[in-house]
């Protein structure tokens, strides 16, 4: 299996220098050259395994230039019960109330509480030995951009992992209290965090303008190290949340929930578009999905797109409770683009091109028709993603997170408008401990304690849930980052934290 770049054709490259080098050169994307096909009948052997065996049997697929035992190291790594509490590191809680049956697929079970863990777990044993593969002996500097959680989630994957370096920068404004504090307290020798003064979209864009300018690269080159990255860009992210699809559809079927064979709508908190993504190369690979619902919070660039053809980032940022999902350009649409024009590279240079000089493009109705089929845009604001907790909790008995919230919120306007009734699988990214005050607030009517840690426990004290063991642990360790620092000096930054300055 050969990857392309999603802005030009003649880029060929094996999965793991597509995982080594995270971004094209020209700044495209690496996009699989074709995909593989399950049968029905796969996948009915697929449900015979574990969480781990249907890893195994996809990545193969995938990492044609991994051996065997390559790939079966990295996966029993990664999905320990020690990890993610059990032998299914994504169990699915059903809820089903009247006509609606909606299956939460539990993406949070991981170290850091939220579902970057999927990947970013098996991530640092890819990009090793992908590193291993195309340029021995060299230091990888893992280069990351965060909205809140894909950074602690990076950092918890990498540290202390030989032969990498990892750097986070969040934007200083724009996560959560308890996301900050799992960043500045991380441990391990191999890490560092700095706060930017901008939102995630700026620090997307410095870490993007890191990775393309030559003459930083050059000086890396100079000194053994190299560039990747662990945002959903690279393909390393990507494959592992494939799995996560087809898994949910297995157990289903083993608990009786659906038929082989049987459509599902997919429902998914977006952000960066590669979760929802990973959901669209699954049905490519033969997994039955009917529609693919994309939810947004204010910051809706998405929900426009789906309904008119035009991406328009040229609008007010909301700093919103759901601040995994605050931003504007959500880089692997760009993916999508490709496979929807089959292919065509230029075009999806073109429009990013647009969308950097300009803020704005527009595709072609063919296009447009193709995107509007397969999914449905739509969004939810703050008060309402609320409400939607609070019912939730209420009618149902289930505790959820803001993000998974709009997604909730979202697929429930689906149904009124469509009455589309098939079986809808959400992606329910977050532990609701994650943002404590926001939940606390939708769910008791008492005055808010003004300590995090306190809303933690009152949180927990209200709805006789349990707090994560790696959130109540944050309240003891030391802060160990607290640098803050300008768009501008994060290239500078970035060398003198290596040493190279
Ligand atoms: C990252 C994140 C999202 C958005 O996922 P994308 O793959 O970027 O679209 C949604 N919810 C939570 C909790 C997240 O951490």
């Amino acid at each position: 299996m050969k990857y392309n770049s999603t802005r030009n054709k003649n880029t060929v490259v094996t999965a793991a220098q597509a995982i080594a080098q995270g971004i094209s050169e020209e700044g495209g994307l690496f996009v699989p050259q074709s995909l593989p096909k399950y049968s029905p009948e796969e996948i009915k052997a697929l449900a015979t395994e574990d969480y781990r065996g249907r890893a195994k049997r996809i990545f193969a697929d995938f990492l044609s230039d991994f051996t065997e035992q390559e790939i079966a190291e990295s996966v029993d790594a990664a999905y320990t019960a020690e990890k993610f509490g059990s032998d299914n590191p994504a169990p699915i809680s059903y809820i089903e109330s009247g006509s609606t049956r909606m299956s939460l697929l539990e993406l949070w079970h991981g170290p850091t509480c939220a579902f970057k863990d999927m990947a970013l777990q098996i991530l640092p044993h890819l990009l090793t030995k992908s590193v291993k593969k195309t340029c021995a002996g060299k230091e990888a500097v893992i280069l990351v951009a965060t909205s809140g959680d894909t950074g602690k989630a990076a950092l918890e994957g990498f540290k202390d992992v030989e032969g990498t370096r990892i750097m986070v920068f969040y934007p200083v404004n724009g996560v959560s209290p308890m996301q900050k504090r799992q960043m500045a307290t991380q441990k391990g020798e191999n890490v560092s965090v700095a706060a930017i003064e901008g939102n995630f979209d700026d620090a997307q864009t410095g870490v993007k303008r890191i990775f393309t300018n030559s003459e930083i690269k050059a000086r890396l080159a100079e000194n053994n190290k190299l560039f990747s990255s662990a945002n959903s860009i690279n393909w390393g992210r990507l494959l592992p949340q494939v799995v996560y699809y087809f898994s949910a559809y297995c157990d289903m079927l083993n608990e009786g929930k659906l038929s082989l064979g049987d459509k599902i709508n997919v429902v998914v908190p977006t952000g960066n578009f590669g979760n929802i993504l990973a959901s669209f190369y699954a049905m490519n690979m033969g997994l039955p999905i009917n529609r693919f619902i994309c939810a947004s919070n204010s910051n809706n660039v998405l929900t426009d797109f789906i309904r008119t053809g035009t991406y328009d980032k040229k609008r007010h940022f909301y700093t919103t409770i759901s601040p995994s999902m605050d931003i504007l350009v959500s880089s692997n649409l760009e993916r999508l683009l490709y496979h929807l024009t089959d292919g065509n590279a230029e075009k999806v240079a073109q429009w990013m091109n647009e969308l950097s000089a300009e803020g704005c493009y527009t595709v072609d109705a063919d296009v447009r028709a193709k995107l509007s089929a397969l999914f449905y845009g739509g969004f939810c604001d703050d008060e309402n993603t609320k409400k939607t907790i609070r019912k939730l909790y209420k009618e149902e008995n289930y505790l959820c997170d803001t993000h998974t919230a709009v997604a909730v919120n979202v697929y429930q306007q689906y149904v009124a408008e469509t009455g589309d009734l098939t079986p809808a699988v959400i992606a329910s990214t977050a532990s609701p401990y994650k943002f404590a005050r926001s939940v606390l607030q939708a769910v008791s009517d008492d005055e808010l304690p003004d300590d995090e840690f306190a809303m933690v426990d009152e949180l927990s004290a209200k709805t006789k849930t349990p707090v994560p063991a790696p959130l109540a642990a944050l309240k003891e360790a030391k802060v160990r980052f607290e640098l803050e620092c300008s768009v501008d000096a994060m290239p500078e930054t970035v060398l003198k934290g290596l040493g190279i300055n």
